[in-house]
């Protein structure tokens, strides 16, 4: 599509976007009467207005018929949790059984490296990215110092090449390749949370099959943001964190999928009550025998208010239909893109450096600008026009519009204020 810098021409990509009405599904930020412009769905996705009411629906219950709601609610809280894995397993691409919903996210980063990272003499190596988001850095390090082995040698991290700022998959490859007969994991995030670089998930996980490591993944910023295949793509794991695409608000309930090839292998575990096998759980007997599929890693009572406000976004996700929020989010960060690029080249100076990759399939929403000039200046500009977007220290802003309810005018007044800014 020939794309045009104006207002008329992004109004008009709006009148025909079919998924236009959904953004009234979300309660978008105002000051003083006005609608704010929100491009920290990377962070903090918007509150759905249905969230309101299905937490009030369980308050209902707890408040009618106490814990007899476990079984006689409407929605009986028992089952609750199959209201969420259906929806968010198409979400990931993967089969239902593989997902379960609990805790959060680094919790569950814990949890599965109890299972997956199982070091021995000669194998005991984690591959990952450098800088990965430091609740996965001191995952790594703490566990493998609980398995008495030296952070400085056991964990590899794989660098951006001098003077670049994001990882080439020949590098990756070629580290796993290099470190292979001694590597027990490798575990990369899907996007990488500062780049937005979205990594060659198949082609990690094959380097890491064939050289018999287990392969991890952290889809933090992933989950909700790209098209996932986890069960085809036959990675082992992956956990993610449900508040940022996922819009299930703050400290959200966190998801988890396990390929179903490690669901009968019995393999080591933390384990608690509800983990336990559902038809014996209530007799309370000794020995754990666990769920079978991913449930199986459950630990406790389920969060009710969690699971409502989470089943919230997840039915928006449904009803607008999966294929087309991607396909809006790719015409949306193309789009976007377009105008920034726009807003560069009239610049004597170019003053945004993209660290983000440019090719569609290497980033989601996300894109990372490296201010060259003025950056913190031009991002308090942004805040006090009404951008809701996100500055890293030394130079950085990274903005993400979202498909679900973000629109081709307000990317359009980005650029259009940014020029405003710049001059
Ligand atoms: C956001 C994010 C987290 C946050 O973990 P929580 O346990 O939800 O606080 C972890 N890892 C990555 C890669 C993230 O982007």
């Amino acid at each position: 599509m020939q794309f045009e810098n104006n207002l008329a021409f992004a109004q008009q990509l709006d009148t025909a976007d079919p998924l236009k009405n959904f953004r009234n599904d979300f309660i978008i930020p105002e000051k003083e009467g006005k609608q704010q412009i929100y491009f920290l769905g990377n962070s903090l996705g918007l509150q759905p207005k249905f969230a309101n009411e299905y937490i009030r629906r369980i308050m209902q219950d707890w408040a009618s018929l106490g814990v007899e709601s476990f079984l006689h609610a409407t929605e009986p809280w028992m089952n609750y949790h199959d209201l969420l894995v259906k929806p968010l397993s198409t979400i990931v691409g993967a089969l239902p059984h593989e997902v379960v919903v609990m805790n959060q996210l680094t919790v569950n980063l814990h949890l599965m490296l109890v299972s997956f990272y199982r070091p021995s003499q000669k194998r005991f190596k984690i591959i990952c990215e450098a800088k990965a988001f430091p609740s996965d850095q001191y995952m790594f390090e703490t566990h493998v110092k609980h398995h008495n082995y030296d952070p400085d040698e056991s964990i590899i991290e794989v660098a951006p090449r001098q003077g670049e700022h994001i990882l080439r998959t020949e590098d990756i490859v070629s580290v796993i390749d290099k470190h292979g007969e001694e590597t027990a994991l490798v575990l990369f995030s899907g996007i990488n949370y500062y780049t937005g670089q979205f990594f060659d998930i198949p082609a990690i996980t094959q380097a890491a099959n064939r050289n018999g490591a287990m392969t991890g993944f952290d889809l933090a910023h992933a989950a909700g943001n790209v098209e996932l295949q986890l069960h085809n793509w036959d990675i082992d794991f992956a956990c993610w964190c449900s508040y940022k695409y996922l819009n299930a608000g703050p400290g959200a309930i966190g998801g988890v999928f396990i390929h179903e090839k490690h669901h009968d292998k019995n393999l080591p575990r933390f384990a608690g009550w509800w983990g336990y096998d559902q038809l014996t759980r209530f007799k309370m007997e000794k020995g754990f025998k666990a769920m079978p599929g991913a449930e199986g890693w459950q630990l406790s009572t389920p969060a009710m208010f969690l699971y409502a406000a989470h089943r919230a976004s997840l039915e928006i996700a449904e009803k607008a239909g999966w294929e087309n929020i991607n396909q809006k989010r790719k015409l949306l960060t193309a789009y976007l893109w377009f105008v920034l690029d726009e807003v560069n080249k009239f610049q004597k100076n170019p003053i945004i450096e993209f660290i983000t990759p440019r090719n569609e399939n290497e980033h989601g929403c996300q894109v990372s600008m490296n201010m060259l000039q003025r950056g913190k200046e031009i991002y308090n500009a942004l805040m006090d026009e009404g951008f809701f977007v996100d500055w890293r220290e030394p130079s950085v802003i990274r903005l993400a519009p979202v498909p679900l309810y973000n629109t081709f005018e307000e990317v359009w007044r980005f650029g259009d204020t940014l020029k405003g800014i710049l001059e």
